[in-house]
């Protein structure tokens, strides 16, 4: 290449990166053009679905575009994680991650292809989700004391069902697997959709799941609630009691739900979609719905983007000390 040619290249260069930066804000501005797609790392009909079909269909009215629900399944959720964290900055790629795939799975994956605070711009937390300790409705223990014993005893028969090495299901019950002192028969699924069917139809014994993906069926009496992994009963299970009442108060398990965008998204399309998603969770319906599910609605001083990132710290050290140990 002559040198006339090099300088014209380099003028080029200068011009298309003078006139991106100019047309960013505009682009910005007048975003979403076209319609959005939000990954959700699971297979349909499980906690992270569910709850991101309720809030972005709010989101959608908001912001005048459809948003796209795109199931992508496979390794606990990392798979789709590590896409998200691969597509285009733009504001139109979105996913809905949670404390195992944006915390949990930093500790358990040595080779993570993507870091949750460095590859995501954090939007804002949806929800806060309870874990539970269910099993199919003939398991022998009746009650969580019952449960206990049953399991440390026959540990190399019984089998819990979870979405996959680093999803919540996963790692809620390494918890308490590590609180029993037992390692019982595992078996994943793409998602606790497909893990609860299983459930339901007594395929596996039990599963530390997300309340949301349980509440109509403890209510359909098609499963049974050991407890509830959090201080406080739940509204919409009165009945079921905590670990603590039911004589395990070592096992707290709450995880989350939150949207995420890749790093680079621009500031102000952030912001839009921050105030989208607060907009959904302020709505009536939306909240009636997410909270006869059982979800906990966060305050608005926690549904901001830095209040996300805090979050996101906070769990990564968090759930590092607690799983690494277990191994
Ligand atoms: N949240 C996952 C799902 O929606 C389950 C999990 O992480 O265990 O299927």
């Amino acid at each position: 290449m002559n040198s006339y040619s090099r300088s014209l290249a380099g003028v080029c260069l200068a011009l298309t990166t003078l006139l991106s930066a100019a047309v960013a804000p505009a682009r910005a501005q007048d975003y979403p053009t076209r319609s959005i797609t939000m990954i959700v790392p699971f297979a349909a009909g499980g906690p992270t679905d569910v709850i991101a079909r309720i809030v972005t269909a709010h989101m959608a009215q908001t912001l005048g575009q459809s948003i796209i629900i795109e199931n992508v399944v496979g390794a606990g959720g990392t798979t789709a994680t590590a896409r998200a964290s691969r597509a285009a900055n733009d504001g139109y790629t979105l996913i809905t991650g949670h404390m195992g795939t944006h915390a949990a799975s930093v500790p358990l994956y040595p080779n993570l292809a993507y870091h949750p605070e460095k590859n995501f711009e954090p939007v804002g937390l949806l929800a806060g989700t309870p874990i539970l300790i269910l099993a199919r409705k003939d398991f022998a223990p009746k009650d969580l004391k019952d449960f206990v014993t049953y399991v440390k005893a026959n540990a190399e028969k019984v089998n819990a069902a979870h979405a996959g090495i680093g999803s919540v299901s996963n790692v809620s019950c390494q918890l308490l697997h590590s609180i029993l002192g037992v390692q019982p028969i595992s078996v994943p699924f793409n998602g606790t959709g497909p893990a609860m069917n299983a459930l339901v139809a007594g395929q596996v014994d039990y599963m530390c799941d997300q309340i949301v993906n349980a509440v109509p069926q403890i209510n359909a009496g098609t499963i049974k609630a050991y407890a509830v992994a959090t201080p406080q009963r739940n509204p919409s299970l009165p009945n079921v009691p905590t670990t603590a009442e039911a004589g395990l108060p070592a096992f707290q398990a709450q995880a989350w739900n939150a949207i995420f965008a890749p790093k680079g998204t621009p500031a102000p399309i952030i912001a839009k979609l921050n105030a989208a998603a607060a907009k959904a969770l302020d709505d009536e319906n939306v909240r009636k719905r997410l909270l006869e599910l059982g979800s906990v609605i966060p305050q608005p001083a926690d549904r901001t983007p830095e209040a996300l990132a805090t979050l996101v710290k906070n769990e990564i050290t968090k759930w590092t000390a607690v799983l690494k140990p277990a191994g």
